[in-house]
C-alpha cells in the first residue's frame, strides 16, 4: 500500500516510457482543463490514471461541498456496485481536516484492499487530490502484481494528482456560475415585474415573461430589437424618454436612474400605461455597458385615478344640482312679497322633496359602493321574498314619473319565493326599472318577466330605448361607467346604480347580464337568484 510511491526503482525503464508519460501527462492536462462538465471530468481523471500507469481498474472518492460528505464519484474498470460497502465508512472522513490520516482513513484503506483482493487486483496505490491543505478527494488506482514506482514517476504521479484536483474545482466553479445563472433566470422569468437588459446600444439582451405579457411582445421577438422598436411611447407624462435623456448626456457621473412614465402602444393596437425605471450598469472606467429596465403596468393605477376623478365629478355634479334645485324653489317660497297660492306652494314642495329623495337615493349609493370596496358589505338575509310584489310595488312607485311608458308584469303562478335582502332586492328592481325609464324616452312598453328554472329563477327588464352595445357588457357594470351617448349626457346619474345591482345580485350568488332587443332597438336585462 502506498500513500505516493516513495520506493526507489530497482528494475530499470526505459527512457521513450518516461517520454511516453510526460506527453501524456501533458495531453491529459490539456483535457482536463478543456472540459467543464465535472462528470467527463472525474471519467477522464479515473480513466487516464489508470492507463498512466497501466493499472487495471480505478476509483475516485470525492467530498460533496454542500453537504462536506464523501462519496464514489467515479469507477474505471470494475463494476460500480463493487464499491457500495464503502458508503457507511465515508460518512465518517474528515473533509476539513488537513491530516489525512484519520481515524476513518485506516479503515478505509483496509477496505479498499479487502476489495482488491476479492478482484485479484492485490497491489493498491492512493493519490489524494489536494485545494490548498485540504483534501477534497482521493483516487485508489488497481494493479495486477508488484510493481515499484520510483521517486521520478511518484512525483509525475503526484503532479497529475494535483491538475486532476485543480479540474475538479474548474469544473465545480463552472457547475456553480451555471447554476447561478440559472437561478438569476428563474427569479427574472418569475418576476412580477418587466424586467428587460439592454446593450450600450439600446439592444435588448433579456426580456422577462412578466414584461412579455405586459407589453405583449414575445419574448424571442423582442430579443436583439432595439429598445425604441418595442416601447412604443404614445403619449408621455415625463419630459424625456431613454433615447433622448442619452442624447442629453445620461447617465450623469454618479449614475442616477431614469424614470420614462406614459401609455405605450402594443402591437395588437392596445395602450398601456408603463413606468420604466432605467438604471445604468458601469464598467471600471465608468464606461457604461448595459441597461437595466424595470417595468410596471400603470393601466390599473391609472383607471383608480380616473375613477377618482369621476368621482368627484360625478359627486360634484349630481349632488349640486339637487340641492341648487332645491335652494332655489325654497328661496323663492320664502319671499316675502308673495302670497303663493296652495296649487303653486303644492307644486314647488313636491319638487323639493324630489329631489330631497334623489340626493338622498345618490347620498345611500355612495355609501353602499364604498361598503362594497371596503368589504363592509353584508346582506341581511330573509326568507320567503316575494319578487313579484317587489316588482309591482316597484313600477307602481315609477310609473307616477312617467305618462307614455306601458308596464307589462308577467310571472307564472307557481313562481316561487326566495331567500335574499328584501331592501336590497328592492333597490335592484328600482335600478333597473328606473333604467329602463331613463333610457328609453321614445319607447313604449316596459315588460318585466319572470321565469323558473330548476335551480334558480330568472327576472327579465326589457326596454324599447336606444339599447346598449353587446361590446359593453363588462364596462357597464363598473362604478361611475356611464355610455357616452346622447342620452346619457342629457340625463342624470351617477354610474353607480348597475354597479351595486351587480354587486347585490353576485352577493345573492345571482348573475346579470343583459341582451339586445334584436334589429328593434331596447335592452333587456335578466338576472338570476338562486331558488
Ligand atoms: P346611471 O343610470 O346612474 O348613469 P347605471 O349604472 O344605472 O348609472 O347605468 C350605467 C349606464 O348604462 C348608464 O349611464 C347608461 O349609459 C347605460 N344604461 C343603463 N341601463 C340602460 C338601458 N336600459 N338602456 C340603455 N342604456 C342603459
Amino acid at each position: 500500500m502506498l500513500s505516493l510511491a516513495v520506493l526507489a526503482t530497482t528494475h530499470s525503464m526505459l527512457v521513450d516510457y518516461r517520454i511516453r508519460q510526460r506527453e501524456y501527462l501533458l495531453a491529459i492536462s490539456r483535457a482536463l482543463t478543456a472540459e467543464l462538465d465535472l462528470g467527463d471530468v472525474l471519467r477522464i481523471i479515473v480513466q487516464a490514471s489508470v492507463e498512466f500507469i497501466s493499472a487495471r481498474a480505478g476509483v475516485i472518492i470525492l467530498a460533496d461541498p454542500t453537504d462536506k460528505v464523501f462519496r464514489v464519484a467515479a469507477v474505471y474498470g470494475l463494476p460500480r456496485p463493487q464499491f457500495d460497502d464503502l458508503a457507511p465508512l465515508l460518512q465518517g472522513l474528515s473533509y476539513s481536516g488537513h491530516d489525512i490520516e484519520t481515524a476513518v482513513m485506516p479503515a478505509l484503506n483496509e477496505q479498499m484492499k479487502r476489495i482488491a483482493q476479492a478482484v485479484d487486483l492485490p497491489q493498491l496505490l492512493r493519490l489524494p487530490l489536494m485545494s490548498g491543505e485540504m483534501i477534497i478527494g482521493l483516487i485508489y488506482l488497481f494493479q495486477t502484481e508488484e510493481v515499484r514506482f520510483s521517486r521520478d514517476l511518484a512525483n509525475l504521479l503526484q503532479s497529475f494528482a494535483d491538475q486532476a484536483a485543480i479540474a475538479v474545482k474548474n469544473a465545480r466553479l463552472y457547475q456553480q456560475v451555471n447554476a447561478e445563472k440559472q437561478r438569476l433566470d428563474a427569479i427574472l422569468n418569475q418576476s412580477a415585474d418587466g424586467v428587460m437588459i439592454l446593450d450600450a446600444r439600446l439592444e435588448i439582451l433579456v426580456f422577462n415573461a412578466a414584461l412579455s405579457r405586459m407589453v405583449g411582445w414575445k419574448t424571442d421577438e423582442a430579443i436583439g430589437r432595439l429598445h425604441h422598436e418595442v416601447i412604443q411611447w404614445e403619449q408621455r407624462r415625463t419630459e424625456v424618454d431613454l433615447e433622448e435623456a442619452l442624447d442629453n448626456g445620461w447617465p450623469p457621473p454618479g449614475a442616477a436612474h431614469l424614470y420614462v412614465e406614459g401609455t405605450a402602444l402594443r402591437p395588437d393596437g392596445e395602450m398601456i400605461s408603463l413606468g420604466i425605471t432605467y438604471a445604468p450598469l458601469l464598467s471600471d472606467h465608468g464606461r457604461m455597458t448595459n441597461i437595466i429596465a424595470n417595468v410596471r403596468d400603470l393601466t390599473r393605477f391609472r383607471e383608480e385615478e380616473q375613477l377618482h376623478k369621476t368621482f368627484i365629478s360625478v359627486i360634484s355634479h349630481e349632488l349640486k344640482t339637487p340641492v341648487s334645485i332645491i335652494k332655489g324653489y325654497a328661496g323663492t317660497l320664502r319671499r316675502h312679497e308673495a302670497n303663493w297660492p296652495r296649487e303653486v306652494l303644492d307644486e314647488y314642495l313636491a319638487v323639493i322633496e324630489e329631489e330631497s329623495d334623489r340626493l338622498t337615493d345618490l347620498i345611500d349609493n355612495l355609501l353602499e359602493a364604498s361598503r362594497l370596496q371596503s368589504g363592509a358589505f353584508k346582506l341581511e338575509m330573509g326568507a320567503d321574498i316575494d319578487l313579484i310584489k317587489l316588482a309591482t310595488d316597484s313600477v307602481r312607485r315609477f310609473s307616477s314619473q312617467t305618462d307614455h311608458h306601458r308596464f307589462e308584469i308577467n310571472f307564472p303562478p307557481d313562481f316561487p319565493l326566495v331567500i335574499g335582502d328584501e331592501r336590497r332586492l328592492i333597490q335592484v328592481f328600482n335600478n333597473l326599472i328606473s333604467n329602463a325609464i331613463k333610457y328609453s324616452p321614445g319607447g313604449r312598453y316596459i315588460r318585466i318577466w319572470g321565469e323558473v328554472e330548476p335551480q334558480r329563477v330568472t327576472i327579465s327588464v326589457s326596454d324599447e330605448g336606444i339599447g346598449i352595445p353587446e361590446y359593453e357588457q363588462r364596462r357597464i357594470f363598473q362604478q361611475f361607467s356611464r355610455l357616452d351617448n346622447a342620452l346619457s349626457r342629457k340625463t342624470e346619474g351617477s354610474g353607480l346604480g348597475l354597479f351595486l345591482t351587480k354587486a347585490i345580485v353576485e352577493a345573492h350568488g345571482g348573475r346579470i347580464w343583459f341582451t339586445s332587443n334584436g334589429p328593434q332597438p331596447g335592452t333587456t336585462f335578466t338576472f338570476s337568484l338562486p331558488r
